[in-house]
């Protein structure tokens, strides 16, 4: 990719260029500088790219530049992204780059309250970003009308769907006019992303930003084989290091965040965790705490760190190798934001071997192995059926004293499912849940902390 292209190039006007300058950006980076000229001509666009590679501005600069905000205000741009973080930094990202400009936007999401939400929304907003749940529940309040809607930006599809939005989704679709221009961006390609896209999209442009290319390679990337039982003592002396002094940990289940940060917090290590269990203000809270150096540590499943946009973290520590290669890819690259430099270290016990092997594979590269003293041989040389989690056992919802019989999940009310792919969801304790010889299993085992050996 020939990044020869500076700011001016892209014809923005003069007060977004401004904001660009103030926010200290010389060159637009890949994805800026091969959609913003097409997104300025009008076309639709399909961006396969992660967050990290300035995604966020490839689309709200061109939307910027193009809106005419009327009086009185009607939404002109939607942005739906799956998660409150994602949608809080995409207001961000609108508030720096439209400091200079007369246009209004505001953010909506879930797990708060509506009044102040439709309190913004009854003053008139050019721009609004949302989540799929609480738009629709505005929408149907009557609070949000979409028929003015000329810029439709759909930001992290795959994630969206993973998260089982895509009924959701597909309302939304429904109520935005025909005349418009649609931006979707997905990190990764599958089948059903492809199918969204058609749906939305008309004749758009690909823009494919590859990982490999942008962010792991800046990244220092370290491999300690250990032990399930060992991890949390490796963890202690990897955090007691100098030069560890923000670190963002990632676990996949929201139960192992918890466990990991009241750890911490007993060996006086502040930390805290967010997940999808905690409430929008304890998430926001928790991340204001780490981003003012509050709190050193931030244990985060890989859903609630998503769109997490913190430029001074110094080490993304994998305290449990993702199941999905491509999510290795998005929590390492929570590091070496905003060109700083970024360190990843990844713990692999012997029932994540393979896990490794799949993420070596998508990265094209051998992560480096370190030595230490908890360093496992059983770990490192895993194969077979060693090399991957043990069948695993049925194990009843832990919200529920063992005797109570769980309710039958049941999405047709109450709260919108988590996930409607078991292959896709590196968020949820079930994963294994194909493996049919383990349901019959009563006895759920107890909540060790390691896997192994206890
Ligand atoms: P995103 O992929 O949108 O999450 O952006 C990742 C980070 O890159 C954010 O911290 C942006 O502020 C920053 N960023 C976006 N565009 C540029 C640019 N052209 N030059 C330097 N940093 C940028």
């Amino acid at each position: 990719m020939t990044n020869k292209i500076s700011f001016k190039d892209l014809r923005l006007n003069p007060s977004i260029q401004k904001a660009i300058t103030k926010q200290g950006y010389t060159t637009p980076t890949p994805i800026q500088a091969k959609s913003i000229p097409d997104l300025l001509e009008g076309r639709d666009l399909i961006g396969i790219a992660q967050t990290g590679t300035g995604k966020t501005a490839a689309f709200t600069l061109p939307i910027l530049n193009l809106i005419k905000p009327s009086y009185p205000k009607k939404i002109k741009t939607l942005v739906v992204a799956p998660t409150r973080e994602l949608a809080a930094q995409i207001g961000v990202s609108f508030s720096k780059y439209a400091e200079f400009l007369k246009v209004k936007h505001t953010v909506i999401f879930g797990g708060v309250k509506q009044g102040k939400q439709v309190q913004e929304l009854s003053k008139g907003v050019d721009i609004l970003v949302a989540t799929p749940g609480r738009l629709l529940d505005l929408m149907n309040q009557r609070h949000i009308s979409l028929k003015d809607v000329e810029f439709f930006v759909l930001d992290e599809a795959d994630r969206m769907l993973d998260m089982g939005f895509i009924n959701d989704i597909k309302k939304i679709i429904k109520k935005l006019p025909h005349k418009r221009q649609s931006l979707f961006f997905s990190a990764t390609m599958s089948n059903e992303v492809n199918e969204l896209a058609k749906k939305l999209l008309n004749n758009p442009i690909h823009v494919e930003i590859t990982p490999q290319a942008t962010t792991v390679e800046k990244i220092d990337q370290h491999i300690f084989f250990v032990d399930q039982n060992k991890k949390t003592k490796l963890l202690l002396e990897l955090l007691d290091e100098e030069e560890v002094t923000s670190t963002l940990i990632f676990t996949r289940t929201k139960h192992r965040a918890n466990k990991i940060a009241k750890f911490l917090n007993e060996n006086n290590i502040k930390a805290n965790a967010i997940h999808g269990n905690k409430t929008q203000n304890a998430r926001t809270k928790a991340i204001q705490n780490f981003k003012k150096g509050r709190v050193k540590v931030l244990v985060a499943t890989d859903i609630a760190a998503r769109g997490i946009d913190i430029d001074k973290i110094s080490h993304v520590i994998n305290f449990e190798l993702p199941n999905e290669p491509e999510s290795y890819v998005h929590r390492i690259g929570r590091t070496a934001r905003a060109g700083n430099k970024g360190v990843a270290f990844s713990f692999c016990s012997a029932e994540e071997r393979n896990y490794l092997r799949n993420i070596e594979r998508l990265i094209k590269q051998n992560i480096p192995v370190e030595d230490h003293q908890y360093h496992s041989i059983a770990a490192k040389t895993a194969k077979g059926a060693d090399a991957k989690p043990p069948p695993r056992k049925q194990r009843q919802p832990r919200k529920f004293k063992r005797g109570i019989k769980p309710k039958p999940k049941n999405n047709s009310r109450g709260k919108r499912p988590r996930s409607n792919n078991n292959n896709n969801n590196n968020n949820n304790s079930n994963n294994n849940v194909n493996n049919k010889r383990n349901r019959t299993r009563k006895k759920p085992r107890n909540k060790p902390f390691s896997r192994k050996n206890s």
